[in-house]
């Protein structure tokens, strides 16, 4: 369910979306809760709602404003999630676990309906906006270190403190603590807060910025189609961006698909790439699927590729070419295992063998790391130690959140390699 949500700059939220039981139009310097928020700026949005950058006038800062669509089931997923981050932001008073804050809730009734609203502490860019932002080039590992120390800290406050699955980690998921472009954070841009609608314009500016973005965006890319073809089609190498300044601590949100322990009864769950195998296969699940995911987006951030991105094939599906991956690059599967889920039979054979993808051409993460993505050996051979137990096919060998920021690999300071 949330594999398509975006940020604002990337793409925009389905505009048919807005009718009643929809979305809530928002322009900029709207208010909300009797005049205690005002709109500033979309900060993001999902299936369920979108996300605004807003003035809390009560306290002079800056909040996440989260309005969810209106029909009932997009309340009664509302009041889900705010159930789960009241649980969250009480036991973490001193805002220190890595997970995204509740600071408080209310309803807003618009033309569309009644929207249940969620105040959240406002965060930055996600770690999807990041890989992008990078070019697709893999951050230094110093830098994933310290994404994945937050990360696990996340996780291990969510599973061991409040028994609690998030069931939906991958990068769109996490987000760094401030933005990476710091004239878009208004604190450090001291932009000051937008009170009212501006005047002149019924849309408060906001649609006419978005238009004009796109065209300076088409008039960019047309500029540089020209040039390429004047190259003979080589399009220009892009430099390497510069991620000095940044601030890598992050974040775990989006709590709309979280579940407590005992009640993890969703069938299918997880975005497509980062599902575990157990899911794939029907096997029951527990706390070791945020790992298998945990350790997906740690490869992505350190390659800037995803480790799994399965597709179907003539004679196999998605499902299929997913446990086909998974199997060349972490080894054949125990049978065990393969054979034990509700849907085993759908794709292995008696011996634990795929049924239709027959001849898998097996490496190694080490291996990848090297021979793909250039990792010297000591980098590769060290993430590779770290993440492979992580993505062991049987669940319960997979270490804990709180183990893993116990390996060595999380422990070390500095790299050779920087
Ligand atoms: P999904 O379809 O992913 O379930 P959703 O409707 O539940 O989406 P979220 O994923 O919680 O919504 O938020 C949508 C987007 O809004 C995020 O991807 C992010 O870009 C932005 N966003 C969410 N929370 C915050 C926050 N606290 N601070 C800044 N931006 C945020
Ligand atoms: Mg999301």
């Amino acid at each position: 369910m949330s594999c398509s949500s975006s940020s604002a700059s990337e793409e925009d939220e389905d505009f048919d979306s807005y009718r009643k039981g929809g979305y809530h139009a928002v322009r900029i310097g709207d208010s909300f809760a009797g005049g205690r928020f005002i709109a500033q700026r979309k900060l993001g949005w999902g299936q369920f709602s979108t996300v605004w950058l807003a003035y809390d006038t009560q306290t002079s800062k800056y909040v996440a404003l989260k309005i969810q669509k209106s029909a009932p089931e997009f309340v009664q997923a509302a009041l889900h999630e705010i159930e789960i981050l009241s649980a969250i932001t009480e036991n973490d008073p001193k805002n220190e676990k890595c997970v995204v804050q509740l600071v408080d809730h209310f309803k807003h009734r618009g033309p569309n309906g009644q929207h249940l609203c969620m105040v959240l502490e406002f965060l930055g860019d996600s770690i999807l906006h990041l890989i992008r932002y990078n070019r697709y080039k893999g951050i230094n590992l110093n830098k994933v270190r310290e994404m994945c120390r937050c990360i696990l800290t996340g996780l291990d406050y969510l599973h061991r403190e409040l028994r609690i699955l998030h069931t939906d980690l991958k990068p769109e998921n996490i987000l760094l603590v401030s933005t990476v472009n710091p004239s878009k954070d208004p604190i450090r841009s001291k932009t000051p807060p937008i009170l009212e609608r501006p005047e002149g314009s019924l849309t408060g500016g906001a649609a006419v910025n978005v238009i004009e973005k796109k065209l300076k965006q088409r008039a960019r890319r047309a500029v540089a189609k020209i040039a390429a073809e004047r190259r003979g089609g080589v399009p220009e190498p892009k430099p390497e961006r510069c991620l000095d300044g940044i601030d890598f601590r992050c974040k775990i949100v989006d709590l709309g698909n979280a579940c407590s322990v005992d009640k993890a009864v969703a069938e299918e769950i997880q975005t497509r790439q980062y599902r575990a195998p157990e899911v794939i296969l029907q096997s029951g699940y527990s706390f070791p699927v945020d790992m298998w995911s945990f350790a997906c987006t740690a490869f992505e951030l350190a390659t800037g590729e995803m480790m799994f991105a399965p597709k179907p094939g003539p004679g196999f599906s998605e499902d299929e070419d997913h446990l086909a991956l998974m199997m060349e690059l972490l080894g054949k599967m125990p049978r065990k295992i393969a054979i034990g889920g509700g849907r085993s039979k759908d794709y292995f054979d008696r011996h634990g063998d795929l049924k239709r993808i027959r001849r898998l051409k097996h490496s190694s993460l080490s291996r990848l790391l090297i021979d793909k993505f250039k990792f010297p050996e000591t980098d590769a051979r060290e993430f590779a130690e770290f993440l492979t137990p992580i993505l062991d096919f049987d669940p319960e060998n997979r270490p804990t959140a709180q183990q893993c920021l116990q390996h060595p690999w999380l422990r070390q300071t500095e790299t050779k390699t920087g």
